[in-house]
């Protein structure tokens, strides 16, 4: 079912906010939203995501001089109602004492559509949300999962222009916050709607962005696809919060930088101060000593799938190297590193080419 094939495009226009104490929670944003994409707001704790969702739903409204706009419709000042956008939080915010059926529908009931139109489009929405036999159940009677399918279902029956999505995985324990991952990547691909999704879950991000904004302190650090954002971070902020990265930071003459652990090849850097960015499940490990370079397991974390390893002495800070599950290296250990050029992270500084 393609409800909405044309959701609304969203441009930002110089919007800050400043809230009544004072607190600068965005900074001048210029940002578009393609019409039909989902955008994902990704960044820590307090840096803007969902001060920028609030001021898409009209919840909250941008200092003087900033504009948002839907298609070319100026809505920076309508008040939510007015405004058509689906919204869905981390906290489902469904009524407890109405069925599944009856929360699917709420959102055609106040539209006053009839109650035969209304019974025929929830049918239709329950089926494809895989809750049809939970229709006359109430809300207390679902598991978690299968409430934010009954919030999702209840934001999309009424075709909205915009969906707003913030956290709505994150009360979810781990398997099925992968499976409505999923899930939820189907949908919005067949809905086409334009959707804003708000996460502090990197792999979430990259698994249902369209494009990805980073966000840091108000500001957008870095906006791109999943993959120029994870392969051409441009700078180390976004780098590191994409993925964990390792920064090897020392002084570097005829294209070799000298580190506590030995010596890096580095081609590309001329002399002076240089860094050079790796991944951890990049960087391979061995168990010989003595090699040109390395350094000495202080801690290791078995994952099933990696072994995480920390080292000393290699770089000024840990250096972190995921290496393959069933590799074994015990605390104290002398290893040796291994880091090839075609792996290394480059800073696209400029957005565009990786320099
Ligand atoms: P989180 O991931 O923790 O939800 P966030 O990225 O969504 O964080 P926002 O909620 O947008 O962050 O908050 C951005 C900044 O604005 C924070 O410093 C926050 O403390 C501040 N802030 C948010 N709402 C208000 C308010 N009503 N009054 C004052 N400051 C606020």
């Amino acid at each position: 079912m393609n409800i909405n094939e044309h959701g609304a495009s969203i441009r930002f226009e110089n919007c800050q906010k400043t809230f009544a104490d004072g607190t600068l929670a965005l900074h001048s944003l210029d940002l578009s939203v393609h019409a039909g994409e989902t955008l994902v707001l990704l960044g820590p704790s307090g840096c803007g995501k969902t001060t920028m969702l609030r001021l898409i739903a009209g919840l909250e409204f941008p200092d003087k001089g900033g504009r948002i706009l839907f298609k070319d419709e100026d809505v920076t000042r309508q008040p939510i109602e007015k405004r058509n956008v689906g919204m869905v939080f981390q906290s489902y915010a469904l009524f407890p004492n109405m069925t599944v059926a009856e929360n699917v529908g709420y959102g055609l009931k106040v539209q006053k559509l009839k109650a035969d139109v209304i019974k025929h489009q929830v049918a239709e929405m329950l089926d494809m949300m895989e809750l049809g036999a939970l229709a006359p159940r109430k809300i207390d009677q679902l598991s978690g999962g299968q409430r934010q399918r009954v919030a999702l279902a209840r934001a999309i029956i009424t075709s909205p222009r915009v969906l707003l999505l913030d956290e709505p995985l994150s009360a979810l324990d781990a398997i099925l916050r992968d499976r409505l991952r999923a899930y939820i990547n189907t949908l919005l691909r067949q809905l086409g709607i334009t959707t804003i999704y708000v996460t502090h879950d990197q792999e979430e991000a990259m698994a249902l962005g369209d494009r990805i904004v980073v966000m840091d302190h108000g500001r957008v650090s870095q906006i791109g696809t999943p993959r120029e954002i994870y392969f051409s971070p441009q700078n180390d902020f976004v780098a590191d919060f994409i993925g964990q990265i390792n920064t090897f930071e020392g002084p570097v003459s005829n294209r070799r930088m000298t580190l506590p652990g030995g010596i890096l090849h580095c081609a590309h850097l001329g002399d002076g101060h240089g860094k050079l960015y790796y991944r951890p499940k990049d960087i391979e490990i061995t168990a010989r000593a003595g090699s040109e370079f390395g350094g000495v397991v202080h801690q290791t974390q078995f994952i099933g799938d990696r072994n995480r390893i920390w080292l000393k002495g290699v770089n000024h800070d840990l250096v972190i190297v995921d290496s393959d599950g069933r590799s074994d290296f015990f605390i104290g250990q002398e290893v040796g590193l291994r880091l090839r050029p075609e792996q290394m992270i480059r800073l696209d500084r400029q957005g565009g080419a990786a320099a």
